[in-house]
């Protein structure tokens, strides 16, 4: 069934859990999430991210995320990932989408408020939750970054709380040491600000870049007030090596088999990356 983010992250907080929230920019990767959330009857989050449109359209994949929720045994949400202007969210809106989440965090702090208002404003008209960041969490899913130590990155917890104060946000995408895509260097997440964040904001956090984090760091993050991880690129990356296992094995003739060897590798992983987040 279909629901916005705000049931989704009432759940994970009654339960002092995490919800996994993966980008879906394709059938396959879609059917992994979906397969791995019924299986393990829990809410589940599919996103689609702007920064994918080239890739996948999102007047094509929206539909099918929004059906696919509706006809789903448990509740999900459907919600833009990373929305950088306003007509791209009132497509994601138009098409159905029950969360957006909305970018300003490249823009100077005013601008940022500016935005996250109004796209908070227009969010309100379809019953829709948003998400909105302060700081910046850099790399791109699908690309390789460097990760930046540099302090200017990370959250301020002070500007956090007169942000979502003067924004009217329902989560907050916190920068406090995760990069986007795959890591090339040890992630260094800072516990104690996600704790002061939270305590200051009282909304639920986001953290971006959910890949490559240790069990134990992800589940630390977790008990410090994290309820909601996006998770793109080792998910991606089992779908292809699910691929590349099956071309070993045999000669493949339909590329059906294909596609379908990366929807059991990438619900495979999709599976333990939610039971990860439920502090299993
Ligand atoms: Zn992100």
């Amino acid at each position: 069934m279909l629901v916005n983010m705000n049931s989704v992250l009432e759940y994970a907080e009654e339960k002092n859990c995490c919800v996994g929230a993966f980008d879906t920019p394709n059938l396959e990767i879609l059917m992994a999430v979906l397969r791995a959330a019924e299986k393990r009857n829990e809410p589940v989050i599919i996103q689609h991210a702007q920064l994918h449109e080239p890739e996948m359209a999102i007047r094509v994949i929206g539909p099918v995320m929004v059906r696919m929720a509706q006809e789903a045994k448990v509740p999900v949400c459907v919600m833009l990932d990373h929305g950088e202007d306003m007509d791209y969210v009132k497509t994601a809106l138009e098409l159905g989408f029950s969360a957006v989440m909305f970018d300003g965090s490249s823009k100077p702090y005013e601008e940022n408020v500016r935005l996250t208002k109004e796209a908070v404003a227009l969010a309100g008209e379809y019953g829709a939750s948003v998400e909105a960041e302060i700081g910046v969490v850099t790399g791109h899913e699908g690309k390789v970054f460097e990760i930046s130590s540099q302090e200017d990155a990370y959250t301020d917890p002070e500007l956090a709380a007169e942000f979502v104060k003067a924004t009217g946000i329902d989560a907050l995408a916190a920068s406090v040491g995760t990069v986007h895509g795959f890591y090339t260097t040890k992630p260094n997440l800072d516990f104690d600000r996600i704790q002061r964040i939270k305590e200051l904001t009282g909304v639920p956090l986001v953290m971006h870049g959910g890949s490559g984090i240790s069990r134990e760091d992800t589940q630390r993050a977790i008990r410090c007030g994290i309820r909601k991880i996006n998770y793109f690129s080792y998910m991606s990356y089992a779908g292809v090596q699910g691929v590349k296992r099956l071309l070993a094995e045999r000669e493949v003739k339909y590329f059906h088999d294909l596609a379908n060897a990366a929807v059991d590798a990438m619900e495979e992983d999709v599976l333990q990356a939610m039971a990860m987040f439920a502090l299993e």
